[in-house]
């Protein structure tokens, strides 16, 4: 007598996401999981987000001697937020 309409509510029990929520679920991931800072091999030229790609002198990183004294202490990019790597 009552058939089940199996599909259909399979298809409802499907969370609904709409593009921009995954995109801002994908967003929040992203800048949570830490990215290697950009570190120049040359101690004369600045560290970089690798996100947003600014600069962390001469607000973050100082420069003494010509040399700049990395941030390491930086867990996130002061301009964008992404959490960073400093590597070892
Ligand atoms: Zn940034």
């Amino acid at each position: 007598m009552n058939e089940l309409k199996i599909d259909q509510k399979e298809q409802n029990s499907k969370p609904f996401m709409t593009d921009y929520e995954k995109g801002y679920r994908q967003a929040l991931v992203d800048i949570n999981t830490p990215k290697l800072a950009i570190i120049p091999d040359s101690d004369y030229e600045s560290s970089k987000c690798p996100t947003c790609g600014k600069d962390f002198y001469p607000d973050y990183e100082r420069c003494r001697d010509g040399r700049y004294i990395r941030p390491y202490g930086l867990d996130r990019c002061p301009f964008c937020g992404q959490a960073l790597d400093w590597g070892d």
